[in-house]
């Protein structure tokens, strides 16, 4: 008899059932656990436990009478419930994501772990790649292209399509001048079923029980949950949005929060989608003149290399990538960041960006690494709070993705293995890349005074605190000597430290 495959809350798309390759056995049966203590250890944004049980219990119903779906506090009572406590018969589950489940599967007797599915690119393969390329000084330029060549990826023969590997000076236009919104049709949007309905009533019974609480708004579902729903989303991306996502990827409006972003993130780490269709429809619109080759390339660069790095990265890094924190920062997030009250802030673009947090618990990646990770790198606030913020308020949030992404990328406590200099900014680039700054009560030229912008004078600030750090490394070296010419700098520093944790 086969043996039972159980299936994680992402895993659910068609490729974790499938039989070839070290997948799980014909026509297995299949153990899905709702874990409810997942969501009592901590406040997740409520659009995020919405979809992520909308998921499970939509596949569930897909899978009919194959599945047994078990409703318990948690993994080890699920187990226990569906006989599977040891004793029982035997289980396959794909390689999970995360570093806690995977303890978990590998430190019982009677699961069989499978290779990993959803992603491009096996660990070992990595392993011997960053072998190669001396494990502590790896960059996604080289992983990317090497990643282009070994899977076909955009490639002419030994050269890569159109003559260069990378686009990205075509890809950071500011939003057209005097757009609300890039003209660009809507992404696809789902509609919710009763299964939704289930799920919104058990929400509301739980929080109102104590039993959980959530922050974040409540709204119609906004990102698919089925295959079907996925594979709609990404034809219509391909089709109707891939075109403009190159030019004005780096962009932010006001009114327009998505722009031409794909929104596939929340399917991709579902598992609904597999990366490599993805990249493959994308070349084929390229090579069937639908879409220009700064925009293919940009999306092929972002799933094939930014994703598949990052994966690989959790695993390369290690469990004490965790609690890195090499710049020393220590404060606590503020109230106001913590709850997402947006109304509270009076910076323009921090307070549309948390509003966007809010009511989707989604926002591009600008504001995300710009906006939000710049304000809690500037303050210093520490950075595995951070991490936990990031993973519990972003619908498409795991741990595997938003440890290098917040500690590494976004908060630089990892000293410079990630990326090779910490992303910050003053106010300046924000508003040459958005239009935030306009109706803001700052100005992104002041550092001090009543107009002073928060991201200007936290910029100098940030620089001045780590001065000595940042002036070894040479992408930050002219900046840092940017500090001798400010003749204001000691008001600077007294008025930001003025503000504390206040709502800037
Ligand atoms: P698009 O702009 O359309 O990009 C296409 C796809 O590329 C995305 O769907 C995503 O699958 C992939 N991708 C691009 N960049 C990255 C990256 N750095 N890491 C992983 N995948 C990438 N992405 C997540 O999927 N989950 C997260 O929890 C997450 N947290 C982030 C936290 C911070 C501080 C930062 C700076 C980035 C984070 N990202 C995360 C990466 C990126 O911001 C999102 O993948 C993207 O904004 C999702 O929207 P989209 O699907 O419209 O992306």
């Amino acid at each position: 008899a086969p043996r039972t495959h159980w299936i994680f809350g992402d895993q659910l798309g068609p490729h974790f059932l499938e039989p070839r390759h070290g997948g799980p056995d014909a026509h297995a049966p299949v153990l899905m656990i709702e874990a409810r203590s997942v969501l009592r250890r901590r406040r997740f944004h409520r659009a995020k436990a919405h979809l992520v049980l909308s998921a499970m219990r939509h596949r569930a119903a897909e899978l009919g009478d194959r599945v047994r779906y078990v409703q318990a506090r948690t993994y080890t009572e699920g187990l226990a419930e569906a006989g599977f406590d040891g004793g029982g018969g035997r289980l396959t589950v794909c390689h999970p994501t995360s570093r806690a489940a995977l303890d978990f599967v590998t430190g019982r007797d009677g699961i069989d772990v499978l290779p990993a599915r959803g992603f491009l690119l096996a660990r070992e393969e990595f392993g011997a790649w960053a072998e190669e390329h001396g494990s502590d000084r790896l960059r996604m330029e080289g992983f990317y292209r090497w990643m282009r060549r070994e899977h076909e990826l955009l490639m002419d023969g030994d050269a890569p399509a159109g003559g260069t590997w990378n686009l990205d000076h075509d890809n950071r236009e500011p939003p057209p001048r005097d757009a609300k919104a890039l003209d660009v049709p809507a992404p696809y949007r789902p509609h919710e079923d009763e299964i939704d309905d289930e799920v919104r009533r058990d929400l509301d019974r739980w929080e109102r029980d104590g039993e959980v609480t959530f922050v974040g708004r409540d709204g119609p579902r906004r990102f698919p949950v089925t295959r079907r729903e996925a594979l709609a989303a990404l034809r219509r991306f391909v089709a109707h949005r891939l075109g403009d996502f190159g030019r004005y990827e780096d962009a932010m409006l006001a009114a327009d929060p998505v722009m031409s972003h794909s929104l596939l993130s929340v399917p991709l780490n579902l598992g609904l989608l597999d990366p490599a269709e993805c990249v493959e429809r994308a070349e084929q619109a390229w090579r069937a003149g639908e879409a220009p080759l700064n925009s293919v390339e940009g999306f092929v660069r972002q799933i094939a290399g930014w994703r598949e790095y990052v994966w690989q990265l959790y695993w390369h890094f290690g469990e004490e990538y965790r609690t890195r924190n090499a710049l020393r920062h220590r404060a606590p997030l503020p109230g106001w960041f913590l709850d997402l009250d947006a109304d509270a802030v009076t910076a323009n673009c921090l307070s549309a960006v948390l509003a966007q947090v809010r009511d989707t618990g989604w926002t591009h990646h600008i504001p995300r690494l710009m906006v939000l990770g710049s304000r809690a790198l500037q303050d210093g606030w520490d950075p595995a709070a951070v991490t936990d913020w990031f993973h519990r308020c972003f619908v498409d949030g795991y741990d595997w993705v938003m440890l290098p992404n917040v500690v590494g990328m976004s908060q630089y406590a990892d000293g410079g293995r990630m990326t090779t200099k910490p992303y910050t900014s003053g106010g300046a680039y924000i508003n040459k890349m958005s239009d935030l700054c306009k109706p803001c009560a700052y100005r992104p030229t002041d550092r001090t005074g009543e107009h002073a912008c928060p991201y200007t004078a936290g910029y100098w600030a940030f620089l001045h605190r780590h001065r000595t750090a940042l002036s070894g490394n040479h992408r930050m070296a002219r900046a840092v000597k940017g500090l001798d010419r400010l003749k204001d700098l000691d008001a600077l520093l007294e008025e930001t430290s003025e503000r504390g944790d206040r709502a800037p």
